[in-house]
């Protein structure tokens, strides 16, 4: 006996406010498009799944906010995060991956098949679902940070260090992610302030020499960020030293553009009443596939990965979860 009612390809059911949504039905539905959602879109579309992919708030994901990636094998002389996606989502619709425009704002996994709301006005429902919604940058949470928002505060070099040419910037963070903020907006900057918490880097041992290297950087470790001040635009960091010891100083250094660099929350928010995540949000799937706790949902790339975080690992997680997906609809003759 079949576990799934049979679906027309075009429904109606209620949104929140009592209106009638647009429904349709797909075998396939890929939230998310990075690395990982478009491996798993060129995978499930080239085993004739016709996937339907939603590109989400950020179309081309994270590696659109980087410079160059010199680590993805296939690329010897490097390539730019953006064109290396073009070059994915290229490849995902010449077999046929249906790429759309949109946002998946709710999800309803209490049955099969699933349902994903689009932009709060259009609900699919699929077979299949792959999440491969990544992961958002994080902030330190500081109210002058909010106000500075786009004026002096951001957390992309890559969008935004050309404003800041010639100028002072900060960049906050001690990982790959800022180090290689850091000498990117070296590139276009007359000085680059890299604020460290700790007494050294997390950042591999490569990403430290160029930053230690560079002359146009300063590593200033052991520091907080206390506030930004400033007249409409950021003008001046005030940072704490040492916090919490005896030695405890404020100073304060002039700049005009802060960077922040210090991590990444998953984009898992609207699973959550499904699936089960870990104690920072990401979601589990069970070790060795993209299978989550739910039969037919699968997670891959950021959103799922705690540990590697690589573009190279994602789309590797993405071509998994493509090949789970369509041997789950095999199994169930869907
Ligand atoms: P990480 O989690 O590796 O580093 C975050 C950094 O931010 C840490 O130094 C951390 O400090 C600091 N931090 C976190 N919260 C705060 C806070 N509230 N105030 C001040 N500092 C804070 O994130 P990344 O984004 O750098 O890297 C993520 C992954 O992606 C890593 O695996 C990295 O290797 C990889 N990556 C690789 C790249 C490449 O190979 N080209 C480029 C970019 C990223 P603390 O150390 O004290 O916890």
């Amino acid at each position: 006996m079949s576990l799934f009612k049979p679906l027309e390809t075009k429904e109606e059911s209620k949104n929140i406010s009592g209106n009638a949504k647009a429904s349709e039905k797909t075998r396939c539905l890929i939230i998310g498009s990075g690395p990982a959602g478009y491996t798993a879109a060129i995978y499930a579309a080239r085993a004739n799944l016709s996937p339907i992919l939603y590109e989400g708030l950020q179309p081309g994901g994270q590696l659109t906010t980087t410079t160059e990636v010199e680590n993805f094998p296939g690329y010897p002389n490097g390539i730019t995060g953006p064109d290396m996606m073009q070059e994915l989502k290229e490849q995902a619709e010449r077999f046929g991956t249906d790429i759309r425009w949109g946002i998946a704002t709710a999800v309803d996994f209490s049955s099969r098949p699933y349902k994903v709301t689009i932009d709060d006005e259009k609900e699919i429902i699929a077979d299949v679902v792959i999440i491969a919604t990544g992961a958002t940058a994080k902030y330190l949470g500081l109210e002058s940070e909010q106000k500075y928002m786009g004026s002096g505060v951001s957390a992309c070099a890559t969008c935004d260090g050309f404003f800041y040419k010639g100028k002072d910037v900060a960049v906050v963070g001690g990982g790959d992610s800022a180090c290689e903020e850091a000498l990117y907006l070296a590139g276009l900057c007359s000085k680059v302030y890299l604020i460290v918490r700790k007494d050294y880097l997390r950042a591999s041992k490569i990403m430290q020499e160029r930053v230690f290297n560079h002359p146009k950087i300063e590593v200033l470790f052991e520091r907080n960020t206390k506030e930004l001040r400033g007249e409409k635009v950021v003008q001046e960091a005030v940072l704490i030293k040492k916090e919490g010891t005896p030695e405890e100083t404020e100073e304060v250094i002039k700049i005009d553009g802060f960077f922040l660099a210090i991590g990444h929350t998953p984009n898992s928010q609207i699973f959550k009443d499904y699936l089960e995540t870990n104690e920072t949000g990401y979601i589990k799937t069970i070790p060795g596939t993209s299978k989550t706790k739910l039969p037919g949902i699968f997670a891959c790339g950021d959103v799922q990965d705690p540990v590697y975080r690589q573009a190279v690992t994602a789309a590797g997680s993405g071509c998994m979860a493509a090949i789970d997906a369509e041997r789950y609809l095999a199994e169930h003759g869907l």
